[in-house]
């Protein structure tokens, strides 16, 4: 997909032009389309392993730096937007993903493997994502103002008048996600959340589906330009290797990184900002494996558990951050049952098409490289096999099997496999799975199977979960993340580098804001949300008070 091979791309591109070009491939950099560098990244429909046209001019650091410079020279005008204005640019640019119709499903279809269903589905989630953010700025709740008003006479000292609320933090780069071509991708959450802030966003478009990319961009480009916003407010560069993804981390003008992937690649973004002489955040949502605890109620109803544990690892062809990728029980005849219609299930499941070719190679090696630790056994993989051919990103279903003190012992057995996979790890005791819960890293989820009487029983090993993760949830599965105000979307190290900050939900903006405290302002020239007569109504804290009322 990523093979510099210009002729018989352009050969090729010119023939599908003559039928229907829409697709340009080159960078929106501002309101200009650019193409210095090379016609170098071609997506391939990975369920027929057949290249789309046209090929996508990879960004050159010249192009990058333009695009960063741009983005910083609009942050002060756009940070001064009035929230009607904004709220209305955010609705726009709804307004015209919609106008893309159906053509922009069918793009990230043959890009993604991923179905119109889903695709349909996950438009919906990007369009309310983006509708719930203006509504945000609507409300201007994001804002948190804190005011301590003056104690002129307090003793020995006087205060003075502090009054706090959040501004924008400048140009953020946000990663297009491969899983979510749409609600993790260019107008995904990510630059929805920093755009809503009032910050500048530059999107270096995944490789493995760049066309849905230029689409949703050229979207972003039309609501920029009927809002009357500076240029720089919006870019979307094109990248297919380290390169273009380091120009722009490293870039002096940046001040926030929004990513969605793999570990490697996040912690090299993280370890790449941490370098600059100005160090900015990085907030990458990395692996997770989601373990789900399965408590002994729990274990003895093995129908429905495997059929909710299947239907959840499976989903998506296993490709969300949230795939549940452990299933931890006490070992006994009631496991090895339900272990064993798990295994009946993967056995008659269809094979799935992965994303691109490298995930479905990554997938395999993984599960390889975990089926050949000692003491790990293969339960069962989908039959009949497919011919996983190397052209199609075919990928079967695959149950593994562990004893917990195995587990224990081996690190890489606690790493994400990503894809449709998951490795039942059986306890010998309640301290085991105690244990276990104890030495899992940091997780997006976990799931504890149970009746409200074993919640409490097992209290301890509860709380210890509360430690690992973002997210805990009883009797439902982990997949399926809610775009809401309180859903918290992040976990410790390595599902995420901060894990304080959620990349889904109406809180994601606090990732690309930062506090600033005005101290004894004339009212005059203090932002609305500070005025003494609260003209935007929020709620504020006032002397230690959460109060509407203004004075
Ligand atoms: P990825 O390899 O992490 O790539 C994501 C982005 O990071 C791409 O834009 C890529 O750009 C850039 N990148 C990759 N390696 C880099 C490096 N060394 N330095 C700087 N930038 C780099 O993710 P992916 O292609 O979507 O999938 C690969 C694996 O990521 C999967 O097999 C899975 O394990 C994991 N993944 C996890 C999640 C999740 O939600 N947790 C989601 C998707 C994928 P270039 O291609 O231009 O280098």
């Amino acid at each position: 997909m990523f093979r510099s091979w210009e002729s018989n791309v352009k050969m090729q591109y010119f023939a599908c032009r003559r039928e229907r070009m829409e697709l340009h491939g080159k960078n929106l950099i501002g309101g200009e389309l650019s193409a210095e560098g090379q016609r170098s990244i071609v997506a391939r429909n990975p369920a027929t392993g057949k290249d789309l046209f046209p090929g996508f001019f990879e960004a050159t650091s010249s192009e990058v730096d333009r695009a960063v410079r741009l983005a910083a020279d609009a942050a002060l005008p756009f940070s001064q937007c009035s929230p009607e204005k904004l709220a209305a640019f955010l609705i726009e640019i709804a307004d015209q993903i919609q106008r893309l119709g159906d053509e922009l499903l069918a793009r990230a279809s043959s890009e993604s493997g991923l179905g119109l269903d889903r695709l349909t589905g996950e438009r919906a989630r990007t369009l309310n994502q983006i509708r719930l953010f203006a509504e945000i700025v609507r409300s201007g709740s994001w804002l948190q103002p804190f005011i301590d008003r003056a104690l002129p006479d307090r003793k020995p000292l006087p205060r003075p008048d502090l009054r706090r609320t959040c501004i924008p933090i400048g140009p953020v780069v946000v990663f297009g996600a491969s899983n979510f071509p749409l609600a993790f991708s260019v107008a995904g959450g990510d630059t929805v959340s920093a755009l809503a802030a009032g910050n500048p966003v530059i999107v270096k478009g995944h490789p493995a589906h760049p066309g849905t990319s230029e689409m949703v961009a050229t979207a972003i480009r039309k609501a920029v330009e009927a809002s009357s916003l500076p240029d720089g407010v919006f870019s979307l560069v094109q990248g297919a290797s380290p390169r273009v993804s380091i120009d722009l981390v490293t870039h002096p003008d940046l001040r926030a990184v929004g990513f969605t992937g793999s570990e490697r690649a996040g912690r090299a973004l993280f370890d790449a900002a941490a370098r600059r002489a100005n160090p900015i955040p990085v907030y990458a949502e990395m692996g997770s494996v989601n373990p789900v605890f399965l408590l002994p109620s729990a274990v003895a109803d093995a129908e429905r558990i495997a059929r909710g544990v299947f239907g959840s690892f499976t989903l998506g062809v296993g490709q969300f951050c949230t795939k549940p990728g452990l299933v931890i029980g006490e070992s006994g005849a009631a496991f090895e049952g339900l272990r064993g219609r798990l295994a009946e299930l993967v056995r008659d499941a269809p094979a799935g098409t992965m994303l691109y070719g490298g995930i479905r190679d990554a997938f395999r090696q993984r599960v390889g490289e975990a089926a050949e630790v000692d003491g790990v056994t293969e339960v069962m993989a989908a039959v009949p096999a497919v011919v996983e051919t190397s052209d199609k990103a075919e990928a079967r279903a695959h149950l593994l099997s562990v004893d917990a003190g195995t587990w224990l012992e081996n690190q890489e057995l606690h790493e994400e496999i990503f894809g449709p996979a998951t490795v039942a790890v059986g306890c010998d005791s309640r301290a085991q799975m105690t244990a276990v819960a104890n030495a899992l890293e940091g997780n997006l989820t976990a799931t504890v199977h149970g009746t409200p009487e074993e919640l409490e029983e097992y209290a301890d090993m509860i709380a210890i979960l509360r430690g690992k993760v973002g997210r805990i949830i009883f009797n439902g599965y982990p997949t399926g993340v809610e775009v809401s105000y309180a859903m918290h979307h992040g976990g410790p190290y390595p599902a995420t580098t901060d894990a304080k900050y959620t990349s889904v939900g109406a809180t994601a903006i606090y990732r690309f804001v930062r506090p600033v405290c005005y101290q004894d302002f004339p009212d005059a020239s203090l932002p609305d949300e500070l005025k003494n007569a609260n003209p935007r109504g929020l709620w504020r804290v006032v002397d230690g008070r959460l109060t509407q009322e203004g004075w």
